[in-house]
């Protein structure tokens, strides 16, 4: 359906992005006494989010390619799709998790950035890129997956629970309830052979 561009945001490497995460975890108290428990998404995000960023979590019924949109504002609004969120809320599985993550890295980290209201960054914003036209550090989604790599898998995390369980990418998918996929990579990154 043509071009899908997405517009330049701040530089941010790993390292940024990785000690970004921490501080917005560290502010949520999403791992309280560092005891690693996966993060209750819904919660941390209608509750915790809200009370502390003023953050407003809506569900609509979005077109099915959709399913979830960051409107910056302040405050911020995040709108998830229906079908997307009671996935999210009853069976917390993987991917669903990832994306509510990776949504909330927007809301975090470009919302404040971006004043006016995108949908997947579409044509009526203005200067958008292709993303293989820009440095992945400058890239909006590059950087949303980041972030919910660490919000979900904080490196103090992963090596712990290594630790008893062996770097099984299975089992530690299943504890941290990620997918198999994102956890294999976020071993390999951590240079924890699996
Ligand atoms: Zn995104």
């Amino acid at each position: 359906m043509g071009f899908q561009g997405v517009p330049l945001v701040k530089t941010a490497n790993k390292k940024d992005i990785s000690e970004f995460a921490a501080q917005i975890a560290d502010q949520l108290d999403c791992y309280p006494g560092r005891v690693f428990a996966p993060i209750d998404l819904p919660r941390l995000l209608e509750i915790r989010a809200h009370q502390v960023f003023g953050l407003n979590v809506e569900i609509q019924d979005l077109d099915p390619s959709v399913e979830g949109i960051t409107i910056p504002g302040e405050p911020a609004t995040l709108v998830f799709s229906s079908k997307m969120y009671d996935r999210l809320t009853d069976y917390a599985n993987g991917r669903d998790r990832f994306t509510a993550a990776h949504e909330f890295g927007h809301v975090t980290m470009h919302a404040p950035q971006l004043s006016r209201e995108y949908r997947s960054y579409n044509q009526r914003s203005s200067r958008l890129y292709r993303r293989s036209d820009i440095p992945w550090v400058r890239d909006p989604e590059w950087q949303a997956n980041k972030f919910a790599t660490y919000l979900l898998m904080p490196a103090w995390a992963v090596r712990e629970v290594v630790l008893t369980t062996g770097p099984n990418a299975g089992v530690l998918a299943d504890i941290f309830q990620v997918s198999l996929q994102a956890m294999g990579y976020r071993l390999e990154e951590l240079g924890i052979p699996s």
